[in-house]
């Protein structure tokens, strides 16, 4: 009754349609009690099931709950401290997805795969962080199979940056180019590199780690060990300190508010922080050759005073302008990106398991 009243389509229609849906092994029947009367519960067919996207950052974890198309059915945002560790935030995470699948009325089993993103370059032969320094507490665990092991649902693991190209790609900024450099500008600086539709992982999992690229010979030094990274430059802790002496002590949302609002001094470090940036993009994708830049991270949210330096620093180069400006554009999917690219990969490893998703069957086409 329900459907017939939201679609606007006569009770006999509708159960034609849920008839004809049902053989095509679209959609399950459950008889249940609504509002005191028989009913039939109309799902979506276990094969046709969910899939859960979950973004790991230094200050916090995003959990969501699609399904096969990437619709978002649920999600949660936890706050974490820094030097969050694996054992205890990947309890959570599993706890969180019980209950998120849960408050959907689903089933662990209706799960089609996890994708887990993670602030760190992932080896793609062990799952394990290549660079330990970059994530201290996440040392040696293999992070997919610890929740794979939990929950008995398939799980696939990747860096941050990579699952933000993915997720724009598939679903964002990027859909339909097979060339792109997408740059997450959060506490620290990491690219995803996409080739060719294709992600380019490098040996252990290191390459797009833009973050560690040497801007300042004399700088500080920086986690991984080296002296001078990009991250130790223009991290967001860094312009964090960098405007403690005149505006005492800031987080993140406030500094990207203030930014907004035309605050001069907070304005000026995240400009600063563009132009630093954007030499390293420039030399990246005067490397790779995308034909598109898609910047994201929380620092995307200050709009063009973080970008218009990057286009600058990029439009001096010439060869990267050859055939005409190189764009540089913001995230669609922006806080949701490494999440959304979460999903994009564990949909991709379950289409890989049991062959594409198809509105067909052996009793027949849906009309
Ligand atoms: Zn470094």
């Amino acid at each position: 009754m329900e459907l017939a009243e939201t679609t606007g389509l006569s009770p006999a229609t509708v159960s034609t349609i849920v008839k004809q849906l049902l053989a095509a092994g679209v959609v399950d029947t459950r008889n249940t009690v609504r509002s005191g009367r028989r009913a039939q519960l109309v799902t979506l067919a276990h094969q046709y099931g969910l899939l859960v996207g979950v973004h790991v950052s230094l200050r916090g974890v995003r959990i969501v709950i699609a399904d096969s198309n990437f619709t978002v059915l649920e999600e949660r945002v936890l706050p974490l401290p820094f030097d969050h560790r694996a054992d205890t935030t990947l309890d959570r995470v599993a706890l969180m997805i019980v209950e998120l699948t849960e408050t959907l009325g689903a089933e662990l089993d209706e799960i089609l795969g996890i994708g887990i993103s993670a602030p760190a370059p992932i080896d793609p032969e062990t799952g394990i962080i290549s660079l330990p320094a970059v994530l201290r507490g996440w040392e040696d665990v293999p992070i997919a199979d610890v929740l794979s092991r939990r929950l008995r649902v398939a799980t696939f693991v990747d860096n941050d940056a990579n699952l933000g190209a993915l997720g724009e790609a598939r679903l964002g900024a990027g859909r339909g180019v097979r060339d792109l450099l997408f740059v997450g500008v959060s506490y620290t600086v990491g690219a995803g590199i996409m080739i060719d539709g294709e992600i380019h992982h490098g040996v252990h999992g290191t390459a797009g780690e833009i973050g560690h690229a040497l801007v300042d010979p004399l700088g500080a030094v920086c986690r991984c060990g080296s002296r001078g990274c990009l991250n130790a430059v223009v991290g967001v802790q860094h312009l964090i300190d960098s405007l403690q002496v005149s505006h005492g002590p800031l987080s993140l949302t406030e500094l990207i508010r203030l930014a907004q609002e035309g605050d001069p001094g907070s304005g000026q470090v995240v400009e600063d922080a563009g132009a630093a940036v954007g030499i390293v993009i420039a030399n990246t994708a005067a490397t790779v050759s995308p034909s598109l830049v898609i910047v994201g991270g929380e620092l995307a949210q200050t709009g063009d005073l973080l970008l218009e330096p990057i286009r600058t620093a990029v439009a001096r180069r010439t060869v990267l302008n050859a055939a005409g400006p190189l764009p540089i554009v913001p995230s669609q999917l922006a806080a949701r990106a490494s999440v959304m690219g979460a999903l994009a990969l564990a949909s991709d490893h379950a289409v890989a398991a049991r062959g594409p998703l198809s509105l067909t069957s052996n009793t027949g086409s849906l009309q």
